[in-house]
């Protein structure tokens, strides 16, 4: 249920009504915006009567939310949210490029590919050290030190870091990360979620590998109803019937969840294609349809790399797919 308050509302009257509406069971989210207050609520309002709701004086009108996803739908925060991670903005027009090899390999390896993506406009390094691999006999990554490794890496480049936690106990070695990345494996771990909405750190909240628009939104629900607002979606390709490519690259999602949340949203051309060959022009598509920013796979020998060879570009790749970008960006009025 979303009330919206008249413009003639005065901060007291407001806080009267937070107490009101507290009263009867239901957690109430004012927004105050420029010209109006939105107050968002969450909990059951089943028993809530529209009504009663609209006969106080200064509300002006009471619509009813369908969608189960209240935290992060549009409606109830109408402006786009702008997520600082590590002094870089994401959202709000405000575009991110987080680029990096898949895993963590070594220290000349993280810390040559850091200083490229700096030099060539990148926004964040990105590094698996704890990997989801399909197979247990696959390089799972370089663990603790991978994120050493990362840390050093950031303290040659000042590029805030991205890398993905699989499990809470891992939390204790992610102090120097700027940004949580949320793997597609574990978009569902609803007890991850949870705990992951108690830490003050953005999570990047990667699209499950067969998951609808609405689970997704539902997942990133779960870390802000347990208090973390600040949560980036990426789109990362899903299992369709087509096996001509890794995954099917759903962009037409960015556009519609534009129209149902305020949340970031970005893409990955790396994992949703599987092929590095896809990764230019993709990204220059993912710009044009309105994401908020990118997440490329960049590796100084691909056919070296320990995992994700296939769909990782050179640091030279990545100067020319960052030249167009930057274009891109401009196009779409976006700042990069
Ligand atoms: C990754 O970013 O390297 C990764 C494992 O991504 P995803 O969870 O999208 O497969
Ligand atoms: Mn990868």
């Amino acid at each position: 249920m979303i009330i919206i308050c008249k413009k003639s509302a005065k901060e007291a009257e407001i806080q009267d009504l937070l107490e009101i509406l507290s009263q009867k069971g239901v957690e109430p989210h004012p927004i105050y915006g420029e010209t109006e207050t939105i107050v968002g609520l969450v909990g059951d309002t089943s028993k809530i009567l529209a009504e009663d709701i609209e006969a106080i004086d200064i509300v002006k009108n009471v619509k009813r939310v369908s969608e189960p996803f209240k935290l992060a739908n549009i409606k109830f925060h109408p402006n786009q949210t702008v997520v600082d991670a590590g002094g870089v903005k994401i959202g709000g027009g405000n575009f991110a490029v987080m680029a990096g090899p898949c895993s963590v390999e070594s220290e000349e390896q993280i810390v040559e590919t850091a200083k490229k993506i700096k030099a060539s406009g990148g926004n964040f390094l990105r590094g698996g050290a704890f990997k989801p691999r399909t197979s247990p006999y696959a390089f799972r990554g370089l663990k603790a030190e991978g994120l050493r490794l990362l840390e050093l890496a950031k303290k040659e480049t000042g590029l805030p870091i991205v890398t993905e936690l699989m499990a809470i106990e891992h939390l204790q070695y992610f102090d120097n990360v700027d940004v949580i990345q949320i793997g597609a494996r574990n978009m569902q771990n609803f007890e991850l979620l949870t705990e992951l909405g108690k830490c003050n750190k953005p999570i990047l909240l990667k699209r499950g590998l067969a998951n609808t628009i609405e689970e997704w939104l539902m997942s990133a629900e779960y870390i802000m109803a347990s208090g973390n607002t600040d949560v980036i979606l990426c789109e990362r390709g899903i299992r369709t019937f087509e096996t001509a490519l890794r995954n099917t690259y759903d962009l037409s999602c960015i556009p519609l969840l534009r129209k149902m949340t305020h949340l970031p949203v970005i893409g990955d051309p790396s994992h949703a294609t599987g092929k590095a060959a896809m990764v230019h022009s993709l990204s220059k598509a993912t710009v044009a349809v309105g994401a908020d920013g990118l997440m490329i796979e960049v590796h100084p020998n691909p056919q070296k790399a320990l995992s994700d060879g296939a769909q990782s570009i050179t640091p030279e790749a990545f100067d020319y797919v960052m030249k167009d970008v930057k274009k891109y960006c401009i196009l779409e009025g976006k700042l990069l």
